[in-house]
């Protein structure tokens, strides 16, 4: 049977490839249309922290690991309140990121970190911590406790080992936290069991996963009982234990 592209309907000569060209270009201008609309999934649109999270959230967020001042100005770009504070350092230990947010409920401080790290804790607290606090408590969260980002030493502080993400607070840890309504949460005692406050520690645990691209938690090693460590490794893209 001979295939025939082309074929005569009344005056007009319907062409198959001109047809499949048009649905094309159709859906082109279609999909471009959509993603100016939902930026969220666009990898080409500047990542804007007051857009729903989407397809492509992480995938920015990762490529500012490599870019401060692009990262800086996601943040002006969000109207997330920072400070830029001066480089300090030497060596292993040399900071020059220090970018420290201006009204995230961290106690007993706010400590400066890179901005990559800062910008995946707000995306952490507006993606996962607010909404768990109230589904699993109808509350709010007032405090989230930590044990700090900088730390000049290699990892679990051995002699001659690879050096620690937070030898230049590309790193936090995180210890509890405390809810409005008087609810207090605490990683090395609420961990275990099945009950509300162990609900939302996994699930904090998992959602920083979609943020951080290190999450280890005490399912990891009994080194991170206590607490739950992000950091923003640029050597991989997630790794959530
Ligand atoms: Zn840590």
């Amino acid at each position: 049977m001979k295939l025939t592209l082309s074929r005569h309907i009344g005056k007009f000569i319907f062409d198959r490839r001109i047809v499949i060209l048009l649905i094309i270009a159709g859906l082109l201008v279609g999909g471009r249309s959509w993603l100016a609309e939902h930026p969220q999934h666009d990898p080409w649109a500047a990542l804007d922290l007051n857009d729903p999270k989407g397809w492509a959230t992480q995938r920015k967020l990762l490529a500012l690991r490599d870019d401060v001042p692009a990262c800086r100005a996601v943040l002006t770009r969000s109207n997330v309140a920072f400070a830029v504070l001066d480089p300090v350092g030497e060596g292993e230990c040399r900071r020059d990121d220090r970018t420290q947010l201006g009204a995230y409920p961290l106690s007993p401080d706010t400590p400066a970190t890179t901005c990559p790290v800062a910008i995946a804790m707000e995306l952490w607290k507006r993606d996962t911590l607010n909404p768990l606090a109230q589904e699993i408590f109808g509350s709010k969260i007032t405090r989230i406790e930590h044990l700090g980002a900088y730390s000049c030493r290699r990892m679990y502080g051995s002699e001659d080992g690879p050096w620690s993400e937070h030898a230049t607070a590309n790193a936090l840890d995180i210890t509890g936290f405390m809810m409005a309504d008087g609810t207090r949460i605490s990683v090395l005692n609420d961990w275990k069991g099945e009950g509300p406050r162990a609900r939302f520690l996994h699930q904090a645990r998992d959602g920083a996963c979609g943020a951080f691209s290190t999450v280890l938690s005490p399912d990891y090693n009994a080194a991170h009982a206590d607490h739950l460590h992000f950091d923003m490794d640029g050597r991989w893209i997630s790794v959530c234990r």
